[in-house]
């Protein structure tokens, strides 16, 4: 992956009527990348791929795609295809058809269509279905029809919002890994939105997290884990979430900071020995592991990861320990201290 910018936002904010989208958006994005905007629904994910798309325009700030400045340019003049959540296939026109309506739309010759058709189908894993109407094809299906139709437009910049919310879990999976290999194969920059932590950290090289219309931390999923910027970071990336502890409940933290700990972090330890006793409020097999949920005055979402199937019962007192070297300090306004 080069490191050159290919998409620059500087200082990017938005407004309905007084009332905020995005504030502050300032993002450098290398050219051949991956990157996540992600968040919880309302954050502010869509109007900033929105804008930079040209479907939006800014009240704030400068937007440069390959070095030029298309803050106020036409989306039909950035050079970018786009994939949404909804296929936005045309019903009555087949696989094939809707591939190239674009190219067609731009007259190019028939010969150049059918070549590029071809070899998107081929990328998509589509051949054989061109004269299918999206109506008989599988969600997963139709969204490759999407992206194939992506592809064939041959920009460098592609933006996508939540393509697969539509699909079921283990077909997401699989197109996961599809988008992921054709972003890599093809070199193309992709700016991917989802609200689905899972999803941006297996995909992204860069994942941005945003709150209120403002971005938390850019990083690598690397980053987000194992240095949160602040609670809220902290909270979001990860499943299960890193548990808060008031540093009341532990010695030697004072008494106005925020302690975070991962599960895998923290061992149930014979009675005596721990540095905190809890009591066991669920017990969940996941298959490889079992999450023991624990309950402590002044924690939340304290849990830890057994091996196996080793469920324990509800109401169970039982002691913990972790090392002073992997928790995390935060201020008193959640904000990550040194370390
Ligand atoms: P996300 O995609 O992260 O779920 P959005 O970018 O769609 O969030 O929305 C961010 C905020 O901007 C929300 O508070 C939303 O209500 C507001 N917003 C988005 N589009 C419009 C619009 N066209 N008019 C008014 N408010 C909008
Ligand atoms: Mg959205």
């Amino acid at each position: 992956m080069t490191t050159s910018t290919f998409v620059k936002l500087d200082g990017i904010a938005k407004r309905w009527n007084g009332q905020l989208g995005v504030e502050g958006i300032t993002l450098d994005i290398p050219e051949g990348s991956f990157t996540a905007l992600l968040g919880p629904s309302g954050c502010g994910k869509s109007t900033t791929l929105r804008l930079l798309a040209g479907l939006e325009l800014p009240d704030e700030g400068q937007i440069l795609i390959d070095g030029k400045d298309v803050t106020t340019s036409a989306a039909s003049d950035r050079n970018l295809s786009m994939v949404f959540q909804s296929y936005a296939l045309f019903p009555h026109l087949s696989v094939a058809e809707n591939v190239m309506f674009g190219l067609k739309v731009r007259r190019v010759p028939k010969q150049e269509r059918l070549e590029k058709l071809h070899r998107a189908l081929e990328i998509t894993g589509l051949l054989g279905y061109e004269g299918r109407k999206p109506g008989e094809l599988s969600g997963g299906q139709r969204q490759r029809v999407a992206l194939a139709r992506a592809i064939v437009a041959g920009q460098r910049l592609c933006l996508m919002d939540e393509p697969l919310s539509n699909l079921d879990a283990k077909l997401r999976n699989a197109v996961r890994k599809d988008i992921k290999k054709l972003q890599r194969d093809l070199g193309i920059t992709v700016v991917y939105v989802t609200h689905d932590q899972t999803e941006a950290m297996s995909m992204a090289d860069t994942v941005v997290l945003m709150k209120d219309g403002h971005i938390q931390q850019v990083g690598s999923p690397e980053d987000l884990y194992s240095r949160p910027n602040n609670t809220f970071v902290a909270e979001f990336v990860g499943a299960p979430p890193m548990a808060l502890i008031e540093s009341t409940a532990l010695e030697g933290f004072g008494d106005d900071k925020t302690i975070g700990i991962r599960a895998e972090n923290i061992q149930i330890v014979p009675a005596g020995t721990g540095r905190m006793r809890c009591k066991v409020n669920e017990s969940e097999f996941l298959g490889a592991e079992t999450l023991i949920g624990l309950d402590h005055d002044g924690t939340s979402g304290l849990c830890v990861l057994q091996p196996g199937l080793s469920l324990m019962p509800e109401g169970d007192e039982v002691e913990i320990n972790f090392d002073d070297g992997n928790l995390h300090v935060f201020d008193d306004a959640g904000k990550r201290l040194a370390g």
